[in-house]
């Protein structure tokens, strides 16, 4: 520990001088009100600092501590339904004591230490136990099994280990190390955020992470432990996007990161979470999330960090064997952040002023996803998924944040202005988006969803490209123009549009959509296509095809009861088919 002084404060930006034995990284604290802050750069014994708090009121002269240790996240039993600041602080726990605005230099343990918890130990005395092995469970919320892990670098033989109720920092067994040391080990760990948690090794994705939106799960999923991107411009349905992954993705825990964002839609998402359930566990989804909120008004440094807070969060949760997903909303106000301290830094600019290590830092947050083997003896996987948001001003995505996401990642469901004027939601293009996963995911799905489920979706995708094409030359020479064939086309297109991709994120029953119902909807819908496909060549009145009562009832399907739809859709089904034979009976009639 060292003590200097500061000689310039600019923004959230301070100098201090005097710290020749500090290190980069290292946090520190700033004035009389102890301001948190961490260590950029150093040159000589100057380091230049990012105060994560107000800094008016600062000036030259001021004492500057550093903590000789790095920024770091607690974790530990207590992560789960807390509502974290970008750096770790419990915004509810702060509210009690400082009201509705955060109390400079405040200083509130990450991890609650009076509340006792629960520990069921898994692990014997006289174990020999590494690093990642389960010393037992903490039941945290009636939905997740904390895992009390062995620290990573931490090894030896168990001496003694507790059963019953412990706060985080009580002793909960001993260890012998290798050199005859013995160590208390507690439910609280702490790793610097801007390191990655170790692994044993990393997997190409193989599963799918359901979600329950049909144009993501159907034409472009994405893996778990893979990364995703949404791009769009203001109001074109970023933010739902992001919710509805938060809501109905199949996985353990999430980490739902509010990055800088309007302050009135982090309180959406504070107050709809704990009213929603999860139609896996029937409770709470507030019972498997955790929140980094960071809203507009809180200072820009704190909003740089919180992405690594929530990661680190994140990858001590996979190191469980748990699927885990990350929900960034937005990474571009994250770039900004970045982007002003780099100015203050006097850094050299890159395009549009961005920092020339925007693309690396983004790379850096994005590869700590993936599948892993975890750490410790027993085998056991992992997975991480992480998905951002950005929001490129003007929605044009030729700017650095967007190109240097879509770098990285490996799916782009790409949100398009004009189908959100129209109200196409999700808004999300199915001409510009893509997911890189098919591949990996095609064995998946054949055997668990059936052939049909691909060749549907390559099938459905080639109709909506046609679409484009034919709308070309309608606008050029009318619709009357094109074959019946062509015409029908279009109609096939206008259904897989309206009544399979469109889905309202607001109606419950339409919300969240299984993989069977969407096998069954879009077969619905492909089936007319290929009937009356093959009617035409007997008759060809399109009108009567597409005037059917169960073409109608398609259109309404997705408002089906999820307890009748399988039902209902095989009715339909069965009409269908009647209509277009009689159809066709009776065109033969007419011609005889
Ligand atoms: P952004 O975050 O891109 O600025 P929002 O996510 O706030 O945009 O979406 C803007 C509006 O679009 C929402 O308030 C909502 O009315 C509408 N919207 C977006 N997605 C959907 C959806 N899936 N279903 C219904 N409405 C939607």
């Amino acid at each position: 520990m060292s003590k200097g002084r500061i000689i310039k404060v600019s923004g959230p930006l301070v100098v201090a001088t005097g710290l020749a034995d500090a290190n980069m990284a290292d946090v520190v604290r700033v004035g009389e009100q102890r301001l948190i802050g961490e260590i950029l750069n150093m040159t000589g014994d100057s380091a230049f600092i990012q105060v994560y708090e107000e800094t008016s009121g600062l000036g030259p002269g001021a004492e500057v501590e550093t903590t000789g240790v790095p920024m770091a996240v607690e974790l530990g039993p207590g992560l789960i339904s807390t509502i974290y600041d970008g750096i770790q602080r419990p915004l509810e726990e702060i509210m009690k004591i400082a009201g509705s605005t955060i109390t400079r230099g405040i200083e509130v343990p990450s991890l609650n230490r009076e509340k006792k918890w629960e520990f069921t130990p898994v692990a014997k005395e006289g174990d020999s136990i590494i690093g990642g092995d389960i010393l037992g469970t903490v039941q945290e919320g009636p939905v997740v099994l904390h895992k009390i892990m062995v620290p990573p670098n931490v090894s030896g033989t168990l001496v003694s280990i507790k059963q019953g109720a412990f706060t985080v920092t009580d002793t909960i067994a001993e260890l012998k190390t290798a050199g005859g040391e013995i160590k208390e080990l507690t439910m609280i760990q702490r790793w610097p955020v801007r390191v990655g948690r170790p692994y044993k090794q990393k997997f190409p994705p193989s599963q799918p992470l359901s979600s329950g939106q049909r144009i993501i799960d159907t034409l472009f999923p994405i893996a778990k432990g893979g990364t995703a991107a949404v791009p769009g411009p203001f109001g074109s349905g970023k933010t739902v996007v992001q919710h509805q992954l938060a809501k109905w993705s199949d996985v353990d825990v999430v980490i739902y990161i509010g990055c800088g964002e309007r302050g009135n839609e982090m309180t959406d998402v504070l107050r709809e979470f704990p009213e929603l359930t999860d139609p896996r566990t029937g409770e709470s989804l507030m019972n498997r999330t955790v929140m980094i909120a960071n809203t507009s008004d809180m200072p820009v440094a704190a909003r740089e960090a919180s992405i690594y807070t929530g990661i680190t969060i994140a990858e001590y949760f996979r190191d469980m064997g748990y699927a885990v997903a990350v929900i960034a909303d937005s990474t571009s106000r994250w770039a900004e952040a970045l982007r002003e301290m780099s100015g203050r830094l006097e850094e050299m600019p890159g395009e549009e002023g961005y920092p020339a290590y925007l693309g690396t830092r983004l790379a850096q947050f994005y590869e700590r996803a993936g599948i892993v083997a975890c750490m410790g003896t027993e085998e056991r996987q992992g997975s991480l998924t992480a998905i951002g948001a950005v929001s490129p001003p003007g929605g044009d995505i030729s700017e650095p944040v967007s190109q240097g996401t879509m770098r990285i990642v490996k799916v782009f469901w790409g949100l398009d202005a004009s189908l959100a004027y129209r109200r196409h939601f999700p808004a999300i293009n199915w001409l510009s988006s893509y997911s890189l996963y098919l591949d990996t995911l095609k064995p998946w799905y054949d055997q668990n969803l059936g052939k049909e489920y691909f060749q549907n979706r390559e099938k459905a995708l080639r109709i909506l490209q046609e679409e484009a094409t034919l709308n070309e030359i309608v606008q050029l020479v009318g619709k009357d123009s094109l074959s019946p064939e062509d015409q029908l086309t279009l109609e096939t297109a206008k259904m897989i549009r309206e009544d399979f991709l469109q889905q309202n994120a607001f109606v419950e029953i339409d919300s969240y959509s299984s993989y069977d119902r969407q096998a069954k909807l879009m077969h619905l819908i492909l089936k007319y296509d290929s009937l009356v496909r093959a009617a035409l060549v007997q008759c060809t009145d399109l009108q009567s095809y597409f005037c059917i009562a169960s073409r109608e009832r398609i259109g309404r399907a997705k408002g089906v009861p999820e307890a009748e739809y399988e039902k209902v859709y095989s009715e339909i089904e069965e009409w269908m088919e009647k209509e277009i034979d009689a159809i066709v009976e009776e065109g033969g009639r007419n011609n005889d």
